[in-house]
């Protein structure tokens, strides 16, 4: 008989990181990290595709702490391209195409606009298309009459910036002028862009928020093999940062030939995934892939290793993969099965330069899931893509399932403690990590995704290092068993 050799494969409970001589404290430590060569983030933490994780509120959440989201594919393509755009809206420097109304507009229509755009000023502009006012929320609270046009009750010639404002001097106009809006216009008078204080105090109280070029915020969506077609023009047209290949796993024909036809129809940043073998991971980069995301089998409410005895234990899977990955200098991600601040260290020491939470995220306020009380207490639902559930609501290709098919789950339904906002929470997160990479005595997520070293520990270990032989009367914010 041959014999069989099997490689051991590891999870984020089976090892620890083995601290070394430290010259950096945990408030020095810098988190910023890569999801792809061009995009970066603050901190290295992205919001799981999942229907009760991230939705816009979410995704504006993590977005303006560092991080970024990736909106699920449980949504039409249309939602999910409106979700897109309002993440994309939420935060601004200059709006570069403001909505904009002429003089003879009823205000009935200014109306509509404001409530569609979510807009509360719109430069005005004059038969010659120049800069003549500009109408405001304010202008309209005692207007009943929808007939009347916007030339009577605009603020007729705004005070207005030409070229290119400065944050200074735009923040001067507001104070000086007592105003809220200010439109920009070029050397001719043509409405270029628009400022609002609202948009520079958002900013200024997230000085940390991942943004783009224009200051907006940086956000993902999902998309598969049998859906991009549909989803990426109308992504496109939402200003979507980067596209999510969201499937069980990416090593397959059909995901592969999507990605290639993607990158060579499409300009866009796309993710490439799940991968866990090294192989797999290589096929995918060869593909076109800009980042890929590791993990088949780790998420907390995944039954994929059960069902199909398929899967590798993250830990390892993400030391593989990121090194593959390393060769071509392709950032990964690892996707699931993150229980605690120490396995994004872990994680991150294992070589991925950003990780993906669900769970973790699924407790929070912002989360889309529904709040439940369950004996008095309040829980929020959290539920598997690939669950009954989640595949009656559309689903299912992620598991290459078709809707005649009777479904057979790899995903469960459940619920997680409601945990309150994320931004106190996230800070936990964040400043575990940090912790984790003082006691590495790493000073960036480069110098951790290079450290690799790491002591694999016993059953005995595993508990050791938990709370033992107590019981907990004051829970930490960080910590439940
Ligand atoms: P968690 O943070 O451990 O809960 O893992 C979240 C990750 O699990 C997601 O980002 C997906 O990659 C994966 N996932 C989501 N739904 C399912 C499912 O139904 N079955 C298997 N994996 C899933």
């Amino acid at each position: 008989m041959s014999k069989l050799t099997i490689s051991e494969g590891l999870s984020y409970d089976d090892i620890l990181l083995v601290p070394s001589f430290t010259d950096v404290l945990p408030g020095e430590v810098n988190v910023k990290s890569k999801l792809s060569k061009d995009i970066h983030l603050n901190i290295p933490i992205v919001s799981a595709a999942m229907d009760s994780v991230t939705d816009s509120t979410l995704a504006i959440a993590v977005a303006l702490e560092g991080g970024t989201g990736v909106i699920h594919r449980n949504y039409t393509p249309e939602k999910q391209a409106e979700e897109v755009s309002k993440v994309k809206r939420y935060l601004n420097w200059i709006i570069q195409e403001p909505q904009i109304a002429t003089e003879d507009t009823t205000i009935g229509a200014i109306k509509d606009i404001m409530n569609k755009y979510h807009a509360t000023g719109i430069p005005v502009i004059d038969k010659n298309k120049k800069l003549s006012g500009i109408i405001t929320s304010r202008d309209l609270r005692f207007c009943d009459d929808n007939n009347i046009l916007v030339r009577d009750v605009m603020t007729k010639n705004p005070i207005a910036e030409v070229g290119s404002p400065t944050g200074n001097s735009a923040r001067e106009k507001f104070d000086k002028y007592k105003i809220e809006k200010l439109p920009i216009i070029d050397e001719n008078g043509y409405v270029i862009g628009l400022v609002t204080y609202k948009d520079m105090d958002k900013k200024k109280s997230h000085p940390d928020a991942t943004i783009d070029g224009k200051g907006r915020l940086i956000v993902g969506a999902a998309i598969s093999p049998m859906d991009y077609e549909r989803r990426i023009p109308l992504l496109l047209d939402s200003k979507v940062d980067f596209v999510v290949m969201d499937t069980a796993t990416g090593d397959s024909k059909s995901v592969i030939e999507a990605i290639y036809n993607i990158k060579k129809k499409y300009k866009i940043t796309i993710i490439g995934g799940n991968a866990a073998t090294a192989e797999g991971t290589k096929r995918l980069i060869d593909a076109g892939s800009d980042c890929i995301k590791i993990g088949i089998g780790p998420g907390s409410i995944c039954t994929t290793r059960i069902v199909t005895g398929v899967g590798v234990p993250q830990f390892s899977a993400v030391y593989s993969c990121s090194e593959e990955a390393d060769k071509q200098g392709i950032p990964t991600i690892a996707d699931g099965g993150i229980k605690y601040s120490g396995d994004i260290a872990k994680a991150i020491g294992a070589g991925a330069s950003t990780v993906m939470i669900g769970n973790l995220f699924a407790g929070l306020k912002e989360s889309p899931g529904k709040e439940v009380i369950y004996e008095g207490r309040i829980f929020k639902e959290y539920r598997g893509m690939g669950s009954i559930g989640a595949i009656i609501d559309g689903s299912g290709d992620r598991y290459r399932m078709t809707e005649e098919e009777d479904p057979v789950p790899e995903g469960i339904e459940g619920r997680v403690p409601y945990k309150g906002e994320l931004k106190p929470f996230l800070y936990q997160l964040i400043v575990g990590l940090k912790k984790g990479m003082f006691y590495c005595g790493c000073k960036d997520i480069d110098a951790m995704r290079n450290y690799k070293k790491f002591i694999k520990i016993t059953v005995a270990g595993l508990k050791e290092s938990h709370v033992h032989d107590v019981s907990i009367t004051k829970e930490p914010p960080n910590y439940t068993k």
